[in-house]
């Protein structure tokens, strides 16, 4: 039995912690943790008691979503409500922060930001970053440990594809684009 690592168990619960966003433009997670423990945790959501995107639409200033916190914010303002000290933490968040996340993760003393995805890195959030000492590293989900019944699942959609190869009237298009679908969600074979 594999045991899962730090990085991956706290970037899996970030993941998790995106399921939760009720804005669907982008759905995050982030985590914040220290001493190897997490402490607080975060989505990208409106503020509590307001209404959501999910259910009324966003609000688009500017082509931006102003109605929601981001996942980010919200970890360490939960950190601010409860008291919980941020100084020398580290996050876990599914997306590189934004700029204005990027400076609140500065400034709350966080040192190492591990995300899954590039998003749109912003030059001056990454410049911000390294003035500040602040180490960002990508960490990919492995859904091998998260998801333990990925391999088979890969399996079984190659299996499939396999068998539309061998029809006789296969549209090739189609099985091109089933392919290029099948290696974005799954292992490539
Ligand atoms: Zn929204
Ligand atoms: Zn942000």
């Amino acid at each position: 039995m594999d045991r899962i690592s730090w990085d991956q168990y706290f970037m899996a619960q970030s993941h998790l912690l995106s399921l939760r966003s009720t804005c669907t433009r982008l759905m995050v997670g982030a985590t914040i943790v220290r001493d190897k423990r997490i402490i607080a945790g975060g989505y990208n959501g409106s503020v509590s008691g307001g209404v959501h995107c999910i259910d009324e639409g966003c609000l688009v200033v500017d082509g931006h979503c102003v109605r929601t916190v981001h996942a980010e914010a919200n970890a360490l303002l939960q950190c601010a409500k409860f008291g919980v000290p941020t100084d020398n933490a580290d996050i876990y968040v599914t997306h590189f922060p934004c700029l204005q996340c990027c400076k609140q993760i500065i400034q709350s003393g966080i040192k190492n930001v591990y995300y899954a995805e590039d998003y749109h890195n912003n030059e001056y959030a990454i410049t911000l970053f390294k003035e500040a000492g602040v180490k960002t590293r990508k960490v990919e989900l492995d859904y091998l440990l998260v998801d333990t019944n990925f391999q088979k699942k890969n399996e079984f959609v190659y299996e499939l594809i396999h068998k539309l190869e061998s029809n006789t009237d296969r549209d090739e298009q189609e099985i091109t684009l089933i392919k290029e679908q099948a290696q974005r969600l799954f292992m490539k074979k």
